[in-house]
């Protein structure tokens, strides 16, 4: 079976190993727009804040006699009734099988000036790839002032790693506050006392109208209420949509993505198949990146009739937001800001707290934690997922939920202290990798994070529960020790 797969990112990559690994007759092409071969795109805000250098980010991608990995190389045209497929330089591929996992592109504003033949004026830019990342990382050494426009979970983290790095930011937002799909009024005005004092001022209800250049090159930006606004770098953190174009001019139905059924297909052609960001299946496409590796791993296994073809992903996991933030916790999960009770019974209840810059709300239902908010708290944040992704029976006083992580921050870490955790409990909520997966790992050989990593996947996503690998490594070091040559064991970790 000949399988092209258009696309070498996050999740192109992962389908074309898992497919490899699980059914010898397969023989595959890859066809990738970049460059460098796949990579982890959701750590590119930590290499503008300076936390992470671009070579960690490299993630691993098929080799053998049976796959063909042409990196560089874009699908161009696609022809259903030949069933081939003409790249960039003009070579023809002939499929029995085509799984489009082109991505997303970043949505640019329709903002005069910003653009000219070219493409975008130095000093404009949106962060959607390496190339983008490692731009804006060359431009900082001469920015004093940048203007990121978006304050949804993207822009924060942008505009909080540029202040990290010195520079004076404005964040810009069209709505009356930062991330409002997430946050409601009395969270937000926190964040945004928060962002205050990291060096980033938020300026909410308008938009940038005009890039001013000098000499070609970005200067300042007006905004829609008329204020300029002085900076060398504008970044545009307005949103992504899925890539489709390929697939609408070769005749599939798209709407926002390419529409695919519950067996990833397309509804036009049995043949083609649509995973990751640029697809979308009957439950809608969330962006995250967990949700394409969950539909790769489904389609390979529909099509070697293994067992785990059901829908795994937990659509909750998948609805919790952390803003990968220098200086800023900030964590959503479930329902959150102005949401609609509907007919459940819920009950909700908060803490504000400015003055620290701290905001807690939980929302319980039966007797479980439905929705969390949590700014300016880490490791009640940390305690309030493992409860919310575990589903652990909540105390009928919603009360009890916050004031007892707060009022003992010790509680906190010993409840999500890895060695606690059962062996069904979620470490990598990016990955949906449970404890005891990484622990059979460990016990497979694997002796480092980056060992667990290519094993498991886990720690390859947001990156947030390396921490608790190597905590885990660890214990289980210390537990083969012979007695009194014990490794001392870490303290307790926020899930990742
Ligand atoms: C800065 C940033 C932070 C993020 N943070 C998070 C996060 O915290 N958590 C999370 O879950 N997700 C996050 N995401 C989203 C996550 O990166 C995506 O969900 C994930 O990358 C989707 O994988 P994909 O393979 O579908 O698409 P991509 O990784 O975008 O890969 C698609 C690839 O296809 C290529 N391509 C497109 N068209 C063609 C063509 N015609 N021919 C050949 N190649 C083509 C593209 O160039 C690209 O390399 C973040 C994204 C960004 C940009």
């Amino acid at each position: 079976m000949n399988v092209i797969v258009i696309g070498h990112g996050m999740v192109g990559s992962q389908f074309v190993e898992d497919l490899l690994a699980s059914d010898e007759h397969a023989h595959v092409t890859v066809l990738g727009r970049e460059p460098t071969g796949p990579y982890n795109r959701v750590l590119l805000s930590s290499v503008v804040a300076g936390a992470t250098d671009p070579s960690m980010l490299a993630m691993s991608a098929a080799s053998g006699d049976r796959v063909r990995v042409l990196d560089g190389v874009a699908a161009v045209d696609i022809d259903r009734d030949a069933r081939t497929v003409t790249d960039s330089r003009g070579d023809v591929h002939r499929y029995d099988r085509l799984v489009f996992a082109t991505g997303s592109q970043a949505r640019v504003p329709d903002i005069h000036g910003i653009a000219t033949d070219r493409g975008l004026i130095p000093g404009v830019t949106v962060l959607k790839d390496l190339a983008d990342a490692t731009g804006i990382v060359k431009r900082i050494p001469k920015a004093r002032r940048a203007v990121v426009l978006g304050a949804g979970v993207l822009g924060l983290e942008v505009a909080t790693g540029l202040a990290a790095r010195g520079i004076a930011v404005t964040l810009v937002h069209h709505s009356g506050r930062v991330m409002e799909r997430q946050l409601g009024d009395a969270a937000a005005n926190i964040a945004t006392g928060s962002l205050a004092k990291l060096g980033v001022r938020v300026v909410t209800e308008t938009s940038v109208a005009e890039a001013l250049d000098r000499r070609g090159v970005l200067q300042s930006v007006r905004l829609t209420d008329g204020t300029q606004v002085l900076c060398d770098l504008l970044v545009m953190c307005a949103g992504t949509q899925p890539s489709t174009s390929l697939a609408r001019r070769a005749g599939l139905p798209c709407e926002r993505g390419i529409v695919v059924d519950d067996a990833l297909a397309s509804p036009a052609d049995d043949r083609v198949f649509a995973i990751g960001d640029c697809a979308q299946p009957p439950e809608g496409g969330t962006g995250l990146v967990a949700q394409g590796w969950d539909q790769g791993s489904r389609l390979v296994a529909l099509w070697t009739g293994r067992a785990d073809a059901g829908r795994e992903s937990d659509d909750d996991l998948t609805n919790v937001v952390r803003v990968k933030a220098q200086g800023l916790d900030l964590v959503t999960m479930g329902l959150s800001g102005k949401f609609d009770h509907g007919e459940r019974e819920l009950r909700a209840v908060r803490i504000s707290d400015p003055a620290v810059g701290r905001f807690v709300e939980v929302v319980v239902s039966h007797g479980l934690l439905v929705g969390a908010t949590v700014v300016g708290d880490k490791a009640c944040a940390a305690e309030l997922s493992a409860m919310y992704s575990r589903m652990t029976p909540v105390p009928p006083d919603p009360a009890h939920l916050i004031v007892r992580p707060l009022a003992s921050a010790a509680s906190a870490a010993v409840n999500t202290d890895p060695a606690q955790l059962g062996d069904d409990d979620t470490v990598c909520q990016c990955n949906t990798v449970s404890k005891g997966r990484i622990c059979s790992a460990i016990d497979d050989g694997c002796a480092s994070v980056d060992d667990v990593a290519r094993a498991t996947r886990a720690g390859t996503g947001c990156g947030d529960c390396r921490s608790v690998v190597a905590a885990l490594i660890q214990s289980r070091d210390a537990a083969q020790a012979p007695s009194g040559d014990k490794v001392p064991a870490l303290a307790g970790h926020g899930e990742g």
